[in-house]
């Protein structure tokens, strides 16, 4: 059994990339939530984990965007 926190980022808080990342993803799998997608950025391959909920809702971050050599930190 797979459990997973549904916690979401802060969207004013959220860090900023030196572009807009080209996510593609790498595999989704199943859980109560909803769809959990590992996505990489196609053009600097960095990763995050994303949550895609029941029905018609975008999916949403799970983590940070990691790896990349972009280096993000929140700073509220
Ligand atoms: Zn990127």
């Amino acid at each position: 059994m797979t459990t997973i926190e549904t916690r979401l980022l802060p969207r004013a808080g959220a860090p900023t990339a030196r572009h807009e990342h080209s996510w593609a993803t790498e595999s989704r799998h199943p859980t109560s939530a909803g769809h959990v997608l590992y996505v990489r950025c196609t053009a600097c391959g960095t990763r995050r984990v994303d949550l895609q909920g029941h029905g018609e809702q975008p999916p949403a971050p799970l983590s940070r965007a990691v790896g990349g050599g972009v280096e993000v930190r929140a700073t509220s």
